[in-house]
């Protein structure tokens, strides 16, 4: 199968050749033609599965072969995403396909100064990249009409929700025609994004390219438990023996990213963060920098971080566990992407097994533990099993010490056979709760 085959125009072909795109991608070959014939989609297609080209393609054809001429201040097409990187990142994507079109794109985002969005909105352009929030500072102040507008992407709408767009997203919906073609792409799909597709969606097209909610398995994953104290003197013993050359590691909190940069670059080591409280120029120029392989560390919170698309990446660490279990496919899937291999290793302590088991449970699968020898936990991090069962250590009845033997490691596997114990009520809960679409307040990004 080729692109023409798909039905793209000439111009998109050169586009494509230009890139070296040879073979569309699954998710490519699937949603191509049934945009291209006018079809709402729901997509289930991870990041690194070529989604961009699968809806910003057919997108730019339709732009070009049909409609009107876009007037003052309007808006022919709108992609949401997430967050201000992803909205450089398609716009980067969408000016590369669409290089030999007659088409104004453009993307908008919060962070940087409005004035200058406003001017340009002003001639009106063909496709609009934004993120929910600014569209509607945008809108409301009167810069953008939404009466031409034809079709709407809702790329990374898991991601969306779980940042409490929900009320943005309700808004903005409130305000586009309602005669329009609507594409919902999401990486996960949770039963609110659900809901959002059976509110926004007419008689959608489901395409799923890869297993509901199972990484990509180009990622070789595993984990290495330790005690929480112990963790940066751990992941820097694991960087000098795996002699780590271009890491993305995620920590929880804004604090967490500032506190591992300090202690990296300390011992000297080429460290930089990106989180939400970083000026949006500051976190793109130490994302190209570690793109251009000039800082060999990147710490990010999942915010920051969401989507990026990163060459060649090849190994992504965990230094604390996401608190959304979602939220770990999106961050393994910055490696491994595209065909290739990569490696994704998680820091848990003993605090966290909860969040190991919703990971194991979302991705249906127990995930390979290795203890490193001298930082084995004093606190061990309890056994769990793709059932989301957190396999509770059954007390031992005293016995004397015994001599001899063990070797010092602690971490032995499982007490019981996950087969065997089946108990009456899961022992967590799942750890996520995204906000209910059309309600409550934004929440604070991490
Ligand atoms: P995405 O999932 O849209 O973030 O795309 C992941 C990466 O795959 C990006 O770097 C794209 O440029 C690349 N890509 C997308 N489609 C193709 C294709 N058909 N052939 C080769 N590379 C592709």
């Amino acid at each position: 199968m080729t692109f023409a085959t798909l039905g793209l125009i000439e111009p998109l072909l050169r586009s494509l050749e230009t890139l070296g795109y040879q073979t569309p991608t699954p998710v490519q070959a699937q949603a191509i033609p049934a945009v291209l014939a006018g079809r709402d989609l729901m997509a289930a297609a991870q990041t690194g599965t070529g989604k961009t080209a699968g809806f910003a393609l057919p997108l730019l054809q339709l732009l070009a072969m049909e409609g009107p001429k876009v007037t003052a201040n309007s808006v022919r097409a709108l992609i949401l995403v997430p967050t201000r990187e992803l909205a450089e990142q398609v716009h980067e994507a969408v000016r590369q396909y669409a290089e030999n079109l007659p088409l104004r794109t453009y993307a908008v985002y919060g962070g940087v100064s409005i004035n200058p969005q406003m001017m340009k909105l002003r001639s009106g352009v063909d496709l609009l990249v934004a993120t929910p929030g600014r569209l509607l500072d945008l809108f409301r102040q009167n810069a953008l009409k939404f009466n031409q507008l034809q079709t709407l992407v809702l790329d990374e709408a898991d991601r969306m929700l779980d940042l409490g767009f929900s009320e943005e997203l309700a808004n903005i919906y409130r305000a586009l025609p309602k005669k329009r073609q609507t594409l919902l792409f999401s990486a996960t799909f949770s039963d609110d994004i659900r809901l959002l597709a059976g509110q926004m969606l007419n008689d959608p097209l489901s395409i799923e390219v890869s297993p509901r909610n199972v990484a990509a398995n180009t990622v070789k994953q595993w984990i290495v438990t330790v005690d929480k104290k112990r963790k940066p003197e751990l992941f820097v013993h694991l960087m000098r023996k795996g002699k780590w050359k271009q890491v993305l590691v995620f920590a929880k909190t804004r604090n967490g990213v500032d506190a591992l940069v300090e202690k990296l670059q300390g011992l000297g080591i080429n460290a930089d963060g990106i989180h939400g409280d970083k000026p949006q120029a500051t976190r793109q120029r130490a994302l190209d920098r570690f793109k251009a392989s000039e800082v060999q560390i990147l710490v990010a919170t999942d915010v920051a971080a969401r989507g990026l698309d990163i060459e060649d990446l090849p190994l992504v660490v965990n230094f604390d566990l996401p608190i959304v279990a979602e939220d770990y496919i999106h961050r393994i899937g910055r490696t491994g992407r595209a065909g290739s291999t990569g490696e994704a290793i998680s820091l848990v302590c003993a605090d966290e097994v909860n969040l190991l088991s919703a990971i194991e449970m979302l991705t249906r699968q127990t995930l390979k533990r290795q203890s490193e020898p001298d930082f084995e936990p004093e606190h061990r991090v309890p056994d769990t099993d793709a059932s989301g069962q957190v396999i509770k250590k059954p007390k031992k009845p005293k016995k004397p010490k015994a001599s001899g033997g063990g070797g010092g490691k602690r971490n032995l596997g499982k007490w019981v056979d996950s087969g065997e114990v089946a108990p009456a009520e899961p022992s967590i809960k799942p750890v996520r709760k995204v906000p209910v679409f059309n309600t409550g307040p934004r929440k604070r990004k991490p």
